[in-house]
């Protein structure tokens, strides 16, 4: 970046509006969706199957299921986990809305505790106050969320979730491919299930892998994983040894019939709880698949990005950055706080620079307002919210439009 300060930014151009995030499809995905859709399944084919797996190899976990979208992938991991009225449930208020509203799809209440004001993440210190101030029992579960791709530490969550025999989701759309440091020196991957029991991941195109609508759970847990795949695909179950009901229900044997079979019948099988229709399309899968070959490059190239970016904002004092250790960061979104958030959102704006804003405090969303949670509940959530602005970061944005950016926030300022 050095070599282009000299570079007025009036000099520089680029190619159309820079968003704060964007999708890359190559011919290679183009061509992994068209065989799906040539192939003989258009949903519930093979290709599902090879992503799950692919995607449980790739984050270190030893199951994966697939899921229609992210937000039901949290739905499923609350019920799975078995979140029912009056139970409180734990996360932060700097998340999408959805990493909350799946506790409220159960009839669960959602407990909100602050960030750090470092690293934007749950404050696990503030989580151990609320445990502490009330009766063993009161909580049920806490949903970290890896937030802009930040690994959480959740070797010290479970620490504590353990203590008060709390579950954990670890809400990672932000971060596949991302890890923190263990107390051993272990580079843990964000939703390889060691720590947490669930992890939820999204294939939005914003996020590092799209696939259109999508999303994933990863877990250790055997009874977990059978009790998703199940919950998926409508409670129905397949699998004769589970069976409820009867053989002779079954085949529909009549008083007068002999019972001439010891198998039930081929296209028997049973609903045994309330499930939903959340899965994902083999085509899906497919373009599902073909990005995950490039996840590692694609991470790469977010690192770089922010090194750039790090360089240049680090003698700023117009800018604070989310501090601590880079490594491991999955970079989906490039944050930094600044004074005059709008005036700079705005001038980007007239340069075609779309920078976003993530995000609107949930527990101040109108929903969760009736709730009573008011401004002064959260205040490091509520003072980052005042400045927080996320800077183009994808693995295609060039060299050229990332000097382009940094030389229009430069010119803002001075
Ligand atoms: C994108 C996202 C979700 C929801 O994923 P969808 O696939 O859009 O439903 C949940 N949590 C976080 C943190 C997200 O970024």
């Amino acid at each position: 970046m050095n070599k282009k300060e000299t570079v007025h930014s009036s000099q520089l151009t680029v190619d159309g509006p820079i968003p704060y995030g964007r999708q890359h499809i190559t011919d290679e995905d183009i061509q992994a969706v068209t065989e799906a859709l040539k192939s003989d399944y258009l949903t519930q084919g093979p290709r599902i199957a090879e992503f799950e797996e692919s995607f449980a190899n790739y984050v270190g976990s030893k199951y994966a299921v697939a899921i229609s979208n992210g937000t039901a992938a949290l739905h499923l991991c609350a019920l799975a986990l078995n979140v029912k009225e009056g139970d409180k449930v734990i996360t932060t208020p700097i998340t999408f809305a959805a990493s909350a509203n799946c506790v409220r799809y159960c009839g669960g209440e959602v407990v909100f505790a602050d960030i750090d004001p470092d690293t934007y993440l749950l404050d696990i210190n503030k989580v151990r106050e609320l445990l502490e101030s009330l009766p063993k029992g009161t909580y049920q579960g806490i949903i970290p969320v890896d937030f802009a791709g930040r690994a959480v530490d959740l070797e010290a969550f479970r620490k504590l979730a353990d203590k008060y025999d709390l579950w954990i989701i670890e809400d990672a759309c932000h971060a596949p491919g991302g890890y923190f440091i263990d107390s051993k020196g272990t580079k843990q991957f964000c939703g390889n299930g060691n720590f947490a029991d669930l992890a939820i991941f999204s294939f939005h195109p914003v996020k590092h892998i799209a696939s259109g609508e999508g999303g994933m759970i990863t877990t250790n847990d055997k009874e977990l994983y059978e009790k998703l795949l199940k919950l998926r695909t409508h409670g129905i179950s397949k699998n004769e040894s589970e069976y409820k009901n009867s053989l002779e229900f079954a085949v529909g044997a009549t008083q007068n019939s002999k019972l001439n079979t010891q198998n039930y019948p081929n296209w028997y099988m049973e609903m045994q709880e309330l499930g939903y229709n959340y899965r994902i399309t083999d085509f899906q899968c497919a373009l599902g698949s073909s990005q995950l070959k490039r996840a590692d490059e694609g991470i790469e190239r977010r690192r770089e990005i922010a090194k750039n970016y790090n360089e240049v904002f680090e003698s700023k004092e117009f800018v604070k950055g989310q501090s601590g250790v880079v490594d491991g960061h999955a970079y989906h979104l490039y944050v930094i706080e600044v004074e005059d958030r709008l005036g700079l959102y705005n001038y980007l704006r007239e340069h075609s620079i779309y920078a976003q804003i993530h995000y609107i405090p949930c527990h101040l969303m109108p929903y969760y307002r009736q709730f009573g949670w008011k401004e002064g509940d959260m205040s490091n959530a509520e003072n980052y919210y005042k400045h927080c602005i996320s800077l183009p970061m994808y693995p295609t944005l060039t060299d050229e439009q990332q000097d382009f950016v940094v030389n229009k926030i430069n010119d803002y300022y001075e």
